[in-house]
C-alpha cells in the first residue's frame, strides 16, 4: 500500500461445515493462495490424531487448563463439540485483524454465532454443504482412526450441523474441490475492498476530491 493509503481492517472468514465435508483441504488450499491470510489455531480438550502436532493442528489442553483459560477471557468463542471444548485464542486474532491481516476459522456454527456477536461487522461466514450424505459417511469411515461409535456420534453431529446452513452470509455445495477454492477466494477479495473494512476511506475522498 503507499503512503497515503493505509491499511484495511482485516477479515474475519469462517468456513464452516460438518466434519468430512472437505473444509480442512479447502482451508489449507486458500492459505497456499492468500498470504496474507493464516489461519486460527482453535484450542481442544480432544486428544491429538495421529499426525496432529501441538500448537500447528490445535493447543490440546487439559479439561481443567481449557476451563482456566475460559474463565480468564483467553478465548475469543468457545463451544462444546460432542463432549469436548473448543475454543479459539483471543489475541492473535485481535492483533491480525488490527494489523490488516485476515483471519481464517475452521469452526463450527456455534463458534460462527458466538464470533458474529463478539465481532460484528468483521466476520464473513461461508458454509459448505457435502453433495449428499452418503458420500460423507464414506468419507468419514474411510478415516480409520475413528472407532464405529465414533462415527455415529460424528453422523449424528454432521445432521445437527447442517440445520444452521441458513446463519450464514454464504453458502457452497462442495461439488468440485477446484470451484470451491476458487468461490471462497472470491468471496475472501470481496470482502477485502468492504466499506466498512475500509475506515480510512472517507478522508482518502475528501483528498481526492480537494486537489
Ligand atoms: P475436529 O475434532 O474434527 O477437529 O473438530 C470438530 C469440530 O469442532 C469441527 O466442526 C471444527 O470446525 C470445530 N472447531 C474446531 N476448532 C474450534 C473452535 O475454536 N471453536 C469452535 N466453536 N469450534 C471449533
Amino acid at each position: 500500500m503507499s503512503n497515503n493509503v493505509p491499511s484495511r481492517r482485516g477479515v474475519s472468514l469462517v468456513l464452516a461445515a460438518a466434519p468430512g465435508v472437505g473444509k480442512t483441504s479447502i482451508s489449507r488450499a486458500l492459505l497456499a493462495l492468500e498470504p496474507e491470510l493464516s489461519l486460527s489455531i482453535s484450542a481442544t480438550t480432544r486428544a491429538s490424531r495421529p499426525g496432529e502436532q501441538d500448537g500447528m493442528h490445535y493447543f490440546f489442553h487439559s479439561p481443567e487448563r481449557f476451563a482456566e483459560m475460559a474463565a480468564a477471557g483467553d478465548f475469543l468463542e468457545h463451544a462444546s463439540f460432542l463432549g469436548r471444548s473448543y475454543g479459539t485464542p483471543r489475541a492473535p486474532v485481535e492483533r491480525a485483524l488490527s494489523e490488516g491481516r485476515d483471519v481464517l476459522f475452521d469452526i463450527e456454527w456455534q463458534g460462527h454465532r458466538l464470533l458474529r456477536e463478539k465481532m460484528p461487522g468483521d466476520v464473513v461466514g461461508i458454509f459448505l454443504l457435502p453433495p449428499s450424505i452418503a458420500e460423507l459417511e464414506r468419507r468419514l469411515r474411510s478415516r480409520d482412526q475413528d472407532s464405529d461409535e465414533e462415527i455415529s456420534k460424528r453422523m449424528a453431529a454432521v445432521r445437527d450441523e447442517i440445520t444452521h446452513w441458513d446463519e450464514f452470509d454464504h453458502v457452497l455445495v462442495n461439488e468440485d474441490f477446484a470451484e470451491t477454492v476458487t468461490a471462497v477466494r472470491g468471496i475472501l477479495l470481496a470482502a477485502r475492498s468492504h466499506r466498512t473494512r475500509q475506515p480510512w476511506l472517507s478522508g482518502f475522498v475528501d483528498r481526492l476530491l480537494g486537489e
